[in-house]
């Protein structure tokens, strides 16, 4: 077994650690092999490992990616983009990518929906929500989601599939726990309000026990499969 089929492998372990700790079903959480900054040739060897879904943070790379394995004949990938998006490279990831997880404003909403080549099923998207109230960081304020959810869901070539966070690090599990289950309540309300919602992105490495008892139903891995990441070349 190469070292990323070993990874993946034990990432696969973890997690049904983690579902069968708080009595969930293991189908109920799936993983998202994080491969930015890593060659088609890693991904590739993820691939003939079983894995599906990809998480992309830079726009250009993921489309080199997507494209790559398109003309490879791979047909069930699933490419997600969950980086920050700025309005200029929108078309690109509504051409491109199956999901976006870091929809925070209508304005990107609505080039997304408009952008979304009709031919392709519905680009899935999910509100990024900004749990941990930090300047810094993207995502809107839990009180301003309805507003935002209200807007997206009449947008025709969107797909409203849930919501997605990046809680600031935090080491001890109980206060990891306490944020993911602000998550976790305020996404069960959101799939009573809007029957395409199922999808809770939330949890990574180390902090992926506490959102999966949380409720989290996809968690973003990339270190842990692929190994540390060279910046050196951005
Ligand atoms: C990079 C990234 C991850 C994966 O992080 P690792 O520490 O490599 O596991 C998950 N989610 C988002 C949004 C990321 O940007």
């Amino acid at each position: 077994m190469n070292d990323i089929a070993h990874n993946l492998a034990q990432v696969r372990d973890k997690i049904s650690a983690a579902t069968t700790r708080c009595g969930r079903a293991r189908e109920e959480v799936t993983l998202l092999a994080v491969s930015k900054t890593k060659p088609a040739s890693a991904v590739e060897e993820a691939i003939a490992a079983g894995q599906t879904a990809f998480g992309e943070n830079y726009v250009q790379e993921g489309v080199e990616k997507i494209c790559h394995f398109r003309e490879k004949g791979e047909k069930a990938l699933q490419w997600h983009f969950i980086g920050p998006l700025q309005s200029n490279k929108s078309r690109l990831v509504a051409e491109h990518f199956d999901w976006c997880h870091t929809v925070d404003r209508l304005k990107i909403a609505v080039r997304l929906s408009e952008q979304r080549p009709t031919q392709m099923p519905p680009l899935n998207v999910l509100i990024q929500i900004n749990i941990s109230d930090e300047q810094s960081k993207s995502g809107i304020a839990l009180e301003a989601l309805g507003a935002l959810a209200s807007e997206i869901a009449a947008l025709p070539n969107l797909c409203l599939r849930g919501l997605m966070a990046i809680p600031a690090p935090e080491h001890e599990y109980d206060r990891q726990f306490a944020v993911a289950s602000q998550m976790a309540v305020a996404f069960a309300q959101l799939k009573t309000d809007y029957p395409t919602v199922d999808t809770l992105s939330l949890g990574m490495s180390d902090d992926m026990e506490a959102a999966i008892a949380a409720g989290s139903t996809m968690v973003r891995i990339g270190t842990a499969i692929f190994g540390a990441r060279d910046y050196s070349k951005k």
